[in-house]
């Protein structure tokens, strides 16, 4: 499949800062994926490559098969971007701001209505955006992003300030776009709120993306152990079944093993589900948490 976003072997320093060096990853239509970072990792200079907003000082950069930082980027309308600081004019009410953004990417008007019910400001639309709250201004940073159907969509850390509710819609929307091809790409520090969202990862360590993949692919490769647990019946007060025994860290309130890949995990749940005395079995997989911590600690030992 062609991919949407190709980044290959680009570099950019300010000055003497090299906030990227060297990045290379493709990204395909119909996905969404994580970028996470600490502070300063080079997320948002990334985002901003790709938008053409700046220029790389090395490398190769095509978005929809066009170079973002060419004069002709035509493919620019069909672009959506939440920055990380959404700042709009405060005398406008948000229907006036949505509607500017509408008539900028030649769409009709009534596109910025329909848009202000779905992320829940239809009844603010009329009052002005210097009004608004913290996470009603962010609404209305999404909305202006999500504007025209998007076929790539980037947004720089798009749920702060959001509650509860909107999350859930905005991941829905979101949701309704991956399906129809776009390519979404989410730079975030909310790992738990991403895990279970984004098929892909990239993670980025002062400028250099130290690695990449879908969850299941970073589990395998930093080969973090599977933590199962046994919760055991009253046959088993005394010992420990010969099935465990060789292979558990005994606790008091049950039976721990960790295991190293999915082959043995499946292989160990086999023969622990056929014996009737095992009454629950839990599985704990590395989380994105544990991961970004892994390739990140893995990345200071090797320097
Ligand atoms: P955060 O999570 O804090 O938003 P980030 O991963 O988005 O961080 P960037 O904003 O891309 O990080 O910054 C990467 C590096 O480039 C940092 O060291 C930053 O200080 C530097 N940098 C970014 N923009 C400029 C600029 N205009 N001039 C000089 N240095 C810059």
């Amino acid at each position: 499949m062609t991919a949407t976003i190709s980044i290959q072997k680009v570099d950019k320093a300010y000055g003497k800062i090299h906030a990227l060096r060297e990045v290379s990853f493709d990204l395909p239509p119909g996905g969404i994926c994580a970028l996470v970072g600490h502070n300063g990792a080079g997320k948002t200079t990334l985002i901003k490559l790709m938008l053409g907003l700046i220029q790389p000082s090395g490398g190769a950069i095509r978005v929809l098969g066009e170079d973002p930082a060419a004069g002709e980027f035509s493919a620019r309308r069909q672009l959506g971007y939440l920055p990380e600081n959404v700042a709009f004019n405060a005398a406008l009410t948000g229907r006036e701001t949505l509607s500017f953004y509408a008539r900028l990417k030649q769409l009709k008007p009534a596109t910025a209505s329909t848009m202000l019910d779905r992320v829940g400001l239809g009844d603010a639309a009329d009052r002005r955006v210097g009004t608004y709250s913290k996470g009603m201004r962010q609404r209305l940073g999404l909305a202006q992003a999500l504007l025209g159907r998007p076929r790539i969509l980037l947004l720089d850390e798009p749920t702060t300030g959001l509650d509860p509710a909107l999350r859930q819609t905005f991941y829905d929307i979101l949701h309704e776009l991956r399906d129809g091809g776009a390519t979404v790409l989410i730079s975030s520090h909310a790992l738990s709120e991403l895990e279970g969202r984004a098929q892909h990862v990239l993670i980025m360590n002062r400028g250099t993306l130290v690695a990449e993949g879908t969850l299941a692919e970073l589990r395998r490769l930093s080969q973090l152990p599977i933590r199962v647990s046994f919760e055991l019946g009253p046959g088993y007060d005394d010992a420990a079944p010969t099935w465990l025994a060789n292979l558990a860290a005994s606790g008091t309130d049950g039976h721990v093993v960790l295991v190293p890949d999915d082959e043995r995990k499946m292989a160990l749940l086999q023969v622990a589900a056929a014996d009737p005395q095992v009454r629950n079995i839990e599985v704990v997989t590395p989380t994105l948490d544990d991961l970004y911590a892994h390739f990140l600690r893995a990345r200071e030992t090797a320097e």
